[in-house]
C-alpha cells in the first residue's frame, strides 16, 4: 500500500488532471478515499465504466456526484462514440489550467493519469485514448523505469496506470469489489462471497435470480442448492457441487447475465466520502 501511494504520489505530480475510473457497478465501494486526499487541487473525473452492465441507480449516483459539484461521467469503453465522449470531458476538465498556460505562451499537451483500484478499465480507457499504441496492459510493477507519456491527441497520458489498491477497511465495500472482480481470485473465499452475493442480490435485484435459476427465496445456501439443481452441478450420490455453483454464480453475475445492477446506493458514497 505504502509503494503504491508513493508512485501515486510521483505520477501525480507530474500530471495536470486525473480521470478516476470506478465500476458504475460499485462506484462507491471501487473508490479508494485515499486518491482524494493525494489528489489534492488536480481537477479529477469520476469515470463510471462499464455502465453497460449498470442499470438506471448508476446514473442516479453519476447525477448526485454532478450535484455535489464533481465531474463525473456514465461512460463504456466497449461503445461506439465513447471516445469522443470521453475526450469532450476531458478537454472540459482542464479546460481552464489550459486556457491559463496559452495566455502565458506554452502550448504544451494536458497530462493525465488514469487512476482507479485494479479492473475497472483503467487499461481499456488508455488503449481507447491511445488508439492501441500504448504498450502495457498489465500492472506489474516495475516494467516501466522512466516515465513514458502516451501521445493521444491534444493530450498526454502516463503510460501505466495508476493502479490503487482497493479500500479493504470496510467489509461491506471489500465484498461489492470481490462481486465485480476487483480483487484478485486467488485470495477470495469463494464460498463466503457466493453466498453473500446471493443475501445482498436477493435483497436488491431478486428478478435476476429468479429468471436463472428459479431462485424465489431461502437462505442463502439454499439459494445456492437451486444455483447448482438449475445448471446441473450434481456429484455422484446427488450432493451438490457447491464449488461450482458458486463460480458459476460469482461468473454470471460479473457478465451480467443476472442483469445489470448498481450495488451502491447514496449512503454508500456519502460514507466514502465520494461525495
Ligand atoms: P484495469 O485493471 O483497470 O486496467 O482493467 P482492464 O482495462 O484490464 O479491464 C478489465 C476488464 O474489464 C477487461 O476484461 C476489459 O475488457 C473489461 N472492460 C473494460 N471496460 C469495460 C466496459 O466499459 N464494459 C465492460 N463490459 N467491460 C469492460
Amino acid at each position: 500500500m505504502a509503494k503504491a501511494v508513493r508512485m501515486m504520489e510521483d505520477n501525480l505530480t507530474l500530471c495536470d488532471a486525473v480521470v478516476f475510473v470506478l465500476d458504475a457497478r460499485a462506484p462507491a465501494s471501487s473508490f479508494n478515499p485515499k486518491l482524494r486526499d493525494l489528489v489534492k487541487n488536480k481537477p479529477v473525473l469520476y469515470l463510471f465504466n462499464k455502465a453497460d452492465l449498470a442499470d438506471g441507480r448508476a446514473d442516479g449516483l453519476v447525477s448526485l456526484l454532478k450535484e455535489n459539484g464533481k465531474n463525473a461521467l456514465k461512460f463504456s469503453a466497449n461503445y461506439s462514440g465513447a471516445l469522443r465522449k470521453l475526450q469532450e470531458a476531458m478537454s472540459a476538465l482542464v479546460a481552464e489550467k489550459s486556457r491559463r498556460l496559452k495566455e502565458k505562451g506554452s502550448a504544451r499537451p494536458m497530462r493525465f493519469l488514469i487512476a482507479g483500484v485494479p479492473n475497472t478499465g483503467k487499461s481499456t480507457v488508455i488503449n481507447l485514448l491511445s488508439g492501441g499504441k500504448h504498450a502495457q496492459t498489465g500492472d506489474k510493477a516495475g516494467v516501466t523505469r522512466g516515465k513514458q507519456w502516451v501521445k493521444c491527441g491534444a493530450f498526454e497520458l502516463l503510460d501505466t496506470p495508476g493502479t490503487m489498491p482497493p479500500y479493504f477497511e470496510n467489509q461491506k465495500f471489500a465484498r461489492r469489489l470481490a462481486y465485480v472482480g476487483s480483487v484478485n481470485d486467488d485470495i477470495l473465499e469463494y464460498d463466503e462471497i457466493a453466498l453473500a452475493l446471493l443475501e445482498e442480490l436477493f435483497a436488491t435485484y431478486p428478478l435476476g435470480l429468479s429468471e436463472r435459476y428459479g431462485i424465489t427465496g431461502g437462505e442463502p445456501l439454499e439459494m445456492l442448492d437451486q444455483v447448482c439443481v438449475r445448471r446441473g452441478f450434481i456429484l455422484r450420490g446427488n450432493e451438490y457441487d457447491y464449488e461450482r455453483g458458486e463460480r458459476a454464480l460469482v461468473d454470471d453475475f460479473r457478465k451480467g447475465k443476472l442483469g445489470k445492477v448498481c450495488l451502491d446506493n447514496p449512503d454508500d458514497c456519502a460514507e466514502i466520502g465520494l461525495i
